[in-house]
């Protein structure tokens, strides 16, 4: 089910009196739900030594969101400067940050290597030498290619333009050694939103296959390996959720099985952005429009610059009309934006309960890549960020997108040039 019944029950009767303190349209998110799901996270692979989930920063970059990933311990991946600088702002540095960037500039290369460093993530092999001061510590992205069937979104490995080819990866630990490196990460993706646990699983077991070739090759003992982010969650309300403890246990399994045979086992990382914050938001909108031509339009005061997954993947977000979510779904509509793309649409041909000027639909499941999203295409500007804090009180974590804003970069000093 998306959305957690839990959510859906301490939001819903407030969302009137919250849509008229901040008025629509807006992103709200649940302290509450974003805790249960960390803290379940932990508990499920407590049995492996070094656990430590790196939030992916892209899922949901706000800083009130990722105080409360810090809280819990968790660290940060990032593949970009703001990202670093906003990780940094907060206090994390060092082994709490990851900075698995890919098609690395040199500039990106120094961020990451300043104030207090990050663990360093390299994509491929021909980075080595652009590392100007090599760290100790080093990890490399691994591409199983052929070796792996990719999922759904993320595609075929093998047409995947991230990480060191399987041939590349004794190469790549022996020239980081040459360089000075003493200390070994091993990381890979090669899913994403993947609701089969034993995926997941597999993925465990291929990046500790590759330590044991690592230590009898090179003698080189992993410090610890990421099997990255991608845990799925159940967009379509007759999907299931992730097995989590099932899968934990049966990754716990292979960390306590490598650890008897090699005398060693390295912690397990993972940089779940979706699974943690994805079904704990959504997208508040009010019902401002109705058009009946050949098929029957709710116009919203949202667009596809606050939530992009429908138009860009024709991906499907629930929706609930507050207030209604006992009435009959006797009306079919499409659900549109105001954006001229005729892909602006958060639902097509969606069998939804009558719907009346000034309703409030909640879209579900926009708490991971959902405003980070955004954009501001036609001059549609994204809107602000809630937060429904444990305490049932509702605080403004991120402004809307204003008209200063957006002529912002229209602002420089003049810049004249006759070449
Ligand atoms: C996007 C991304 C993630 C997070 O993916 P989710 O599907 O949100 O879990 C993790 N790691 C890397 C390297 C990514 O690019």
């Amino acid at each position: 089910m998306p959305m957690s019944a839990d959510f859906k029950q301490r939001l819903f009767p407030a969302l009137p009196a919250i849509a008229q303190h901040f008025a629509t349209p807006f992103h709200i998110y649940d302290e509450k739900g974003i805790r249960a799901t960390g803290a379940a996270l932990k508990q499920a692979f407590a049995g492996i030594d070094g656990f430590r989930e790196y939030f992916a920063v892209k899922a949901l970059p706000n800083k009130r969101i990722m105080q409360i990933m810090l809280e819990m311990g968790f660290g940060f991946d990032c593949s970009s400067i703001p990202e670093l600088a906003m990780s940094r702002e907060l206090g994390a540095s060092g082994e709490q940050i990851m900075f698995t960037s890919n098609n690395t500039s040199a500039e990106e290369f120094d961020w990451a290597a300043k104030d207090g460093g990050s663990i360093l993530n390299l994509d491929d092999i021909s980075l080595i030498d652009k590392v100007v001061d090599f760290p100790e510590l080093i990890c490399f992205r691994y591409n199983p290619g052929p070796r792996r069937t990719g999922n759904v979104i993320i595609g075929n490995p093998v047409e995947a333009k991230y990480g060191i080819t399987h041939e590349q990866v004794l190469d790549a630990y022996r020239r980081a050694r040459q360089r000075g490196a003493r200390r070994f990460g091993l990381h890979t993706m090669v899913a994403s939103n993947e609701l089969d646990y034993t995926y997941m699983v597999e993925t465990a077991r291929m990046v500790l296959e590759i330590a044991a070739m690592v230590k009898e090759q090179l003698d080189i003992e992993f410090e610890f390996v990421n099997i990255g982010g991608g845990f799925g969650i159940p967009y379509q309300p007759d999907q299931q959720p992730l097995a989590l403890e099932t899968m934990a246990s049966e990754i716990t399994a292979l960390f306590n099985d490598f650890k008897q045979r090699h005398g060693f086992v390295p912690h397990m990382y993972m940089e779940s952005g979706r699974y943690m914050t994805g079904p704990h938001g959504c997208l508040v909108t009010s019902a401002i429009n109705f058009k009946d031509t050949y098929r029957q339009y709710v116009g919203v005061d949202a667009c596809m610059s606050a939530l992009m997954r429908p138009a860009l993947y024709g991906a499907y977000h629930h929706i609930d009309v507050v207030g209604k979510e006992d009435q009959p779904a006797d009306m079919v509509y499409d659900v549109v934006g105001s954006l001229c793309e005729n892909n602006d649409k958060f639902a097509v041909q969606r069998a939804l309960p009558r719907i009346e000027e000034g309703d409030l639909l909640a879209i579900h499941d926009s708490g991971a890549h959902g405003h980070a999203m955004g954009f501001q295409y036609n001059g549609r500007l994204r809107p602000k960020e809630l937060l429904l804090r444990r305490d049932g009180t509702v605080e403004l974590i991120r402004r809307a997108e204003t008209m200063a804003d957006y002529f912002a970069t229209q602002c420089f000093d003049a810049d004249e040039f006759q070449p």
